[in-house]
């Protein structure tokens, strides 16, 4: 086979016509003994980078990843097409690894896929020593960056492959890096001499849309009437009664839902699983334990019914959706309840200040891809650090531009309103003495006297909303005009940043929500 070419290897092994993207660019170089760093996104093609020098090199290629239940699955595959594959994992018993060991002293396996703590042990890498390298694939190699939600401590010595096999070409892989995670794989993988290759990580069949949380499951269920009959599709949900609550919700409605969590026993989330493979029309409502390495071509949506921690985990959810390249939707529901309590979430962890600090930041790239009046492809991409030069056509903020409005007036009003109550209220209350509300709270805390209640009726000529007072305070949190106190229940309070507004010193935008219809009972829902 050794004198085959990449091409050849493509079509009499794996049965495909021709390379996608960059795989031909980067499987010439592996072979011709170079390191690449590979960003592609979840189904562009990633393993076959690896796999085809594996096949066209001498010796056998070493794949460290962190998957170990997906090990088995990617063996399988490749032995159907008569490739010698093993892995070596702690699901293995003693005898099961020495015989692949044996195997692979024995020069009969051309890819060997490990999990990175086994790769660290001495007694390993002396094994290795013994036998001829083809390549070193580190998948999902993100996994290297302490900051990262994938954190695996291990990978931080793999740069080792570098130190003690430098002839050994590396390949880095991963779906998921900005730029300040690729730069950590760079030095930490001692990746310097690597060539990149970067993929456009634009899923373009995607539609993505962001409504205004008002009863979100209600809204699910509209979605789904109206959009996804019968079709199969993911709903995510952060908590694991939020999954149970919801997959009973639409199962009392007629859909076929089910749920997925850790909490479930192995069994039932495999029977679960196995049928949304394998039956048309099932929705999987899930935390984000579901997904990973689920191959379903099919999907036709995700939907969050919370908002995702980051910008990266929402794409690589939201990516699940539309791999067979026809029409799919992303659609998140979202109110600022998600944005205290992903805040709470985060700060109220034991992580050290920088990394709460990151992922603050992190929620910030999120929630202004949720706030923005431009295209939303344009800023998801620009996030992952490439332009996008036009508007897409295919989310919501092109199809149904979104107006703006100078919100100076108002913001001050709702700024004043924080401090005239003392700053120990939500938005909720604060919408309430804006509008002038008769209510029995307002009244026992005294604040129908205060010199903010009832002057939000009306702005700038405009009558408004509780909805429109909410929108306002959600924009204000989320561009860090005004704070979430996280220790009173979310209540409102001033910032540094506030005084300039307040002083008239600058003027602000907001998007103009759609106005929606509401209800105490949406309200509270919100
Ligand atoms: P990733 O690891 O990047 O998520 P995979 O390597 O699992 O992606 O590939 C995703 C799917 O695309 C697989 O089913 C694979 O067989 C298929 N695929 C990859 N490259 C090609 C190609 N050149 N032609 C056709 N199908 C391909
Ligand atoms: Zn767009």
């Amino acid at each position: 086979m050794h004198d085959d070419s990449p091409l050849r290897v493509l079509n009499r092994v794996f049965g495909f016509e021709r390379f996608r993207g960059a795989q031909a660019e980067i499987i010439d170089l592996v072979i011709s003994g170079g390191d690449a760093l590979v960003l592609m996104p979840t189904g562009g093609g990633k393993s076959l980078c690896y796999q085809i020098p594996a096949l066209l090199r001498p010796g056998t290629a070493i794949v460290i990843s962190p998957l170990i239940a997906l090990m088995q699955d990617q063996v399988d595959a490749l032995r159907q097409f008569g490739v010698r594959a093993a892995f070596l994992n702690s699901s293995l018993s003693l005898e099961q690894a020495r015989q692949v060991e044996r195997q692979l002293i024995a020069g009969s396996l051309d890819l060997l896929y490990i999990a990175p703590e086994r790769l660290l042990t001495e007694r390993f890498q002396t094994l290795l020593d013994r036998i001829p390298l083809a390549l070193f694939a580190i998948d999902e190699a993100h996994c290297v960056s302490k900051w990262g939600h994938d954190f695996r401590p291990e990978y931080i010595q793999l740069d080792l492959l570098h130190t003690r096999w430098p002839q050994v070409p590396r390949l880095a892989l991963t779906a998921t890096a900005d730029t300040p995670t690729r730069n950590e794989i760079i030095t930490r993988l001692q990746l310097e001499q690597a060539q990149h290759f970067v993929s456009s990580f634009d899923r373009p069949n995607i539609r993505y849309r962001i409504v205004q949380k008002a009863n979100a499951r209600q809204q699910l269920l509209s979605f789904l009437r109206r959009e996804h009959h019968e079709d199969a599709g993911i709903v995510y949900c952060l908590s694991r009664r939020r999954v149970e609550e919801t997959a009973q919700f639409l199962t009392q409605k007629g859909v076929i839902a089910l749920p997925y969590h850790a909490g479930l026993d192995a069994d039932t989330r495999r029977r679960h699983q196995l049928r949304f493979l394998r039956e048309d029309g099932v929705i999987m409502v899930a935390t984000i334990a579901f997904g990973m390495g689920i191959d379903k071509p099919d999907v036709r949506f995700v939907a969050h019914l919370d908002l995702p921690k980051s910008l990266e985990a929402y794409y690589q959810e939201t990516g699940r959706a539309g791999r067979d390249g026809q029409p799919a939707n992303a659609w998140l529901a979202y109110g600022l309840g998600d944005v205290v309590m992903l805040r709470r979430m985060i700060e109220g962890s034991d992580a050290d200040e920088q990394f709460k600090r990151l992922e603050l930041r992190k929620l910030d790239g999120m929630l202004g891809f949720c706030e923005t009046s431009e295209c939303r492809r344009q800023v998801l991409l620009n996030y992952f650090g490439e332009t996008l030069p036009t508007p897409c056509g295919n989310c919501d903020t092109c199809l149904e531009p979104v107006a703006t409005w100078d919100g100076t007036t108002a913001a001050q009003m709702a700024l004043s309103c924080i401090y005239r109550t003392g700053q120990r209220f939500g938005a909720g209350y604060l919408a309430d003495v804006l509008l002038g509300t008769d209510s029995d709270r307002i009244r026992q805390f005294g604040h129908d006297r205060v010199s903010t209640f009832g002057i939000g009726k009306v702005v700038d000529g405009q009558p408004m909303t509780v909805g429109q007072w909410r929108s306002i305070y959600r924009q204000l949190v989320t561009a860090g005009w005004i704070a979430v106190d996280l220790e009173g229940h979310g209540a409102l309070r001033l910032t540094e940043q506030s005084r300039p507004l307040l002083r008239g010193e600058q003027s602000i935008r907001l998007r103009r929500d759609p106005e929606r219809k509401t209800t105490r009972a949406t309200r509270a829902a919100a």
